[in-house]
Parts: structure tokens; sequence; C-alpha cells
């Protein structure tokens, strides 16, 4: 658990074709389906991540996949200024999501009240 004045992990919002259907997906940060493309056969992801770099952001989006890839196809990666949130009229905050200053991202059953997240 993060202590009063210690630096929160940075936050990337990211974009990405989804390499499969929304069922084998199960990310604990905040993300949402932001389109289709053209045949309508494949989502368009959004996604707020905390983690230390790009890299790390995206691993994290590979592993919330159940059968995760190396990569996916990354539409863009951009750094959110330091404490805002991901939340808007078009992406609102679901009850599983969270966004707390300790860094927590997920209010899900197995992480809140929980001192561990990741
Ligand atoms: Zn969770």
């Amino acid at each position: 658990m993060a202590e009063a004045g210690e630096i929160v992990t940075p936050a990337w919002w990211l974009s990405w074709y989804s390499p499969a259907p929304l069922e084998a997906f199960e990310l604990h940060s905040p993300w949402w389906v932001s389109g289709w493309t053209g045949d309508g056969e494949t989502p368009i992801l959004v996604a707020a991540v905390r983690a230390d770099s790009p890299e790390s952001a995206w691993s994290a989006v590979c592993a919330a996949y159940d059968d995760p890839p190396d990569a996916v196809e990354q539409r863009f990666c951009d750094l959110m200024p330091e404490g805002t949130n991901p939340f808007s009229d078009r992406f609102p905050m679901a009850s599983w999501m969270a966004w707390g200053e300790d860094g927590s991202t997920c209010a899900c059953p197995t992480h809140s009240g929980s001192d561990e997240h990741d």
C-alpha cells in the first residue's frame, strides 16, 4: 500500500484493436469498448493502466487475455497527466472500477479491501 507522499505509478491511456472476443478479456483496470472496426468484427478498446512504462502497460493488456498474445495492434499510448482520472461521460466509472490515490484501479470483490494490488 502506498504511503502518503509516495510517488504514484504513472498512468497510461491506451487504445488497441482487440485480438480476441471480449469474453476472453478481463483487465482489472478501467477499460471500455471505444468502437468497432468497419466490419464490426474487432472491438477497439481503451483502458487506463498504471505501470512504470508503456511497455509494462502493454504487457498488462496482453496478460488480460485468456490466451495472451505477444503484442496487440496498438492505436496509441498516452501518459495521463498526474492527478487526473480516466472517467468521463463517454467512459463512465463502473462499479468494479477504482482510481485510488493509493494506486488502486479496481474495486472488484477480489481487490477491494486488499492491501496488495497489481
Ligand atoms: Zn480487480
